[in-house]
């Protein structure tokens, strides 16, 4: 997967980005994963790209991606400010996917 866009900053800065319509799988796809998970709607133990479910032990080891308020990926320590929506937890097989700094383990304490 590749950058696709730059988001500019309110300070100006040029940040790498992945437009949404790249990063995540057609919600259909997504469904038939959960589905197939037997797991709900809300359920949070689950990866952000794809909808399948992680087990609690990846969930809490999982390497997390940093989304936009568009829902535009950004590298995972790039500064944004507001335009931050936070960070989401991605399964192995998606992060691999993603260029380098795109999907991290958060940073502890
Ligand atoms: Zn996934």
């Amino acid at each position: 997967m590749k950058i696709t866009h730059t988001i500019t900053t309110s300070t100006g800065d040029a940040i790498p980005a992945i437009d949404n319509s790249v990063w995540r799988q057609s919600i259909e796809r997504i469904e038939a994963n959960r589905r197939s998970h037997r797991i709900g709607y809300h359920d949070s133990e689950e990866c952000m790209m794809c909808g399948r479910k992680m087990s609690r032990k990846a969930h809490e080891n999982a390497r997390h991606v940093h989304m936009t308020i568009d829902g535009d990926l950004v590298p995972m320590a790039a500064e944004v400010g507001s335009l931050s929506q936070g960070w989401f937890p991605v399964g192995s097989e998606c992060a691999k996917r993603l260029p380098k700094g795109f999907a991290e383990k958060p940073w502890v304490g």
